[in-house]
């Protein structure tokens, strides 16, 4: 499996980066997991978008979803257009919420604004998705609305995204023994006071330590620290290898 940062922003971009979307290709699998705000803009430089198998949202939140208005816009009159309607997978009740911001966009009597070119639907969480030869599961994060951690897998590699969480025994389940724990790292080196619903450096490598994560990358952050400083915290609260990923970079399980 081949991971490809598309963003790697917090919700805040960072100067000429984009925030959440990840992309991950294997031999018969194109899919994207979040699809933040700018994001396009990079996948449109690493893939043709329209030959994505399948879109997948963590939780609806702008900085994890927003780049879809754009996408609908590129699938319904070019440069990249395609036959069928592309599966976009929404987390419980996100469908409802896409609707309404794009019911500000809809034009009446054009057709539906979304169905036109995606086949929206919602994931059910306790149940896995199969597209191609990857495997997803879903578990819920501790955030400030229903946000799902995603672990895809395939032939024995295991990526898993973490979504925006705070730390939680949840997600550390959730990543047992994985390939790579790709996880958020909101607050930087910083602290956040209840209610929780991100987390810094330092306890991403933590929830990488107790889940027995094979290598940690970090995502998600702002431009208020230097990656480096990211990363030595990382790294010593994993004590494995850490990384801090920009966007455009890819890793290999
Ligand atoms: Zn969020
Ligand atoms: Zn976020």
């Amino acid at each position: 499996m081949r991971l490809h940062v598309v963003g790697s922003s917090a919700s805040v971009p960072r100067p000429g980066r984009a925030c959440s979307c990840y992309l991950l290709r294997t031999r018969e699998a194109t899919l994207l997991f979040d699809l933040g705000s700018g994001a396009l803009a990079n996948l449109h430089e690493t893939i043709e978008y329209s030959d994505l198998d399948a879109v997948l949202i963590s939780h609806m939140h702008a900085d994890h979803f927003l780049d879809l208005i754009p996408l609908r816009y590129g699938l319904k009159y070019g440069p990249l257009m395609r036959e069928d309607r592309m599966p976009l997978w929404l987390p419980p009740g996100g469908e409802a919420m896409l609707r309404k911001l794009c019911s500000a966009f809809a034009r009446e009597g054009k057709g539906d604004f979304l169905n036109e070119v995606f086949d929206v639907k919602e994931y059910d969480p306790k149940r896995p998705l199969e597209v191609g030869d990857v495997r997803v599961t879903f578990r819920k994060t501790v955030h400030y609305i229903d946000a799902y951690a995603m672990r895809a897998e395939r032939s024995g590699a295991s990526i898993v995204y973490s979504a925006d969480t705070a730390p939680c025994d949840e997600v550390v389940e959730h990543a047992k023994n994985c390939s790579l724990f790709l996880c958020e790292a909101s607050l930087g080196l910083g602290e956040e006071i209840a209610p929780r619903g991100h987390s810094s450096a330092a306890e991403a490598g933590h929830m990488a330590r107790l889940a027995g994560a094979h290598r940690l990358v970090l995502t998600h952050y702002g431009s208020e620290y230097a990656p480096r400083e990211l990363e030595e915290a990382g790294q010593e609260a994993f004590g494995g290898p850490c990384a801090v990923v920009d966007d455009k970079a890819a890793v290999s399980v």
